[in-house]
């Protein structure tokens, strides 16, 4: 059963929904009322599709929590509508840079590979990095060299090209032309501009029938990055953390301010510190803490006691989570 909830901005949290074994989000997609319904249906079968995924790994064949994580994402990053894998934005080159993390609640294991042109899935580079190397984070040209000898598969990057991302990036090249460089925020970006304000990176957290805790972000970077940026995704403690003693954590949106507040880590913080719940703990940090400094984004949250929930300072976070008894619940945008 998928019960589709699509309304308007009002207060952007859920939860804390009770006996989650995976939750995923695949961005802060497009505002309300831009998607046509068909394209509205189509992301929430992606959606529902990586759920159903993660679900059967950690039940039927009772894989771990990282398996799960890795299964889901793998299916958000081969679905042209997220912005991770294929249909990842462009730089302002007119390249696509994929940057991704995966992380192992039992003991703070990670993994993570930044600015890779041609590796399909870059999960699967992350979780290489972490289980093969000693290492964990490779970038660009070292971490493709390194993902085509760990066996995974290697692509054109013309592969990862939508007709969709290139005329986003097209339109924030005008768009450049014509505003002068002081209109760009600190970060370089334009604050109100849609092409960057709505991003649909990916990410899962999930926990296994072991009680063990494990979160990947998978992710294009923002429209018009500039070519070398690293955002948030691949960064333990600001775009992923996991860890059994308190939760897992994947975030989505303005990736400097997510490095700069160290947003996931400190979100498993505020229930290591002050004992608080999934909910209050998200909810302090990305509407407590990253609003008033007009950081965007969002996060979702679950911890090993299957509470899961999800906060956003957006107008939009594409969201889903499955029970153990496989209800599955997916959101387009807050309420
Ligand atoms: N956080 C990502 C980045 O800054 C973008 C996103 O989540 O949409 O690269």
């Amino acid at each position: 059963m998928t019960l589709l909830v699509a309304t308007q901005f009002a207060v952007g949290n859920d939860g804390p929904v009770e006996n989650v074994i995976l939750g995923v989000h695949g961005g802060l997609g497009e505002s309300p009322g831009v998607l046509t319904p068909e394209e509205e249906k189509s992301v929430i079968a992606g959606i529902e599709k990586a759920l159903r995924a993660g679900h059967t790994v950690l039940t039927k064949k009772q894989g771990g929590s990282l398996d799960a994580v890795e299964a889901a994402i793998r299916i958000l990053e081969d679905d042209p509508n997220f912005n991770a894998g294929k249909g990842a934005v462009f730089t302002s080159d007119g390249r696509n840079e994929l940057d991704a993390s995966i992380m192992d609640g039992r003991d703070r294991k990670a993994g993570a590979v930044a600015g890779v042109t041609n590796v399909k899935n870059p999960i699967s580079a992350a979780r290489a990095v972490m289980e093969k190397t000693k290492h964990v984070l490779l970038v660009s040209k070292g971490a493709e060299e390194f993902a085509a000898k760990a066996g995974l598969d290697i692509v054109d990057p013309a592969y990862f090209r939508t007709e969709k991302r290139w005329k986003d990036l097209e339109e924030r090249r005008k768009k450049e032309r014509e505003q002068p460089q002081s209109r760009l925020d600190p970060s370089g970006f334009l604050p109100d501009e849609p092409a960057t304000r709505h991003w649909s990176t990916v990410g899962a957290v999930a926990l296994d029938t072991a009680g063990n805790l494990a979160a990947g972000t998978s992710t294009g970077g923002m429209t018009y990055k500039r070519y070398g940026r690293v955002g948030d995704s691949p960064i333990i403690g600001a775009g992923t953390f996991a860890d059994n003693a308190t939760c897992a954590v994947s975030c989505t949106g303005h990736g400097e301010f997510f490095i700069r507040w160290q947003v996931a880590s400190d979100i498993s913080a505020q229930i290591e510190y002050k004992g608080v719940d999934v909910r209050k703990a998200v909810d302090t940090v990305i509407n407590g803490k990253l609003k008033p400094v007009q950081g965007e984004g969002a996060a979702i949250v679950l911890d090993r006691k299957g509470r899961f929930a999800s906060a956003t300072n957006s107008d939009s976070l594409w969201r889903g989570w499955i029970t153990a008894d496989g209800k599955v619940v997916v959101k387009l945008y807050p309420e």
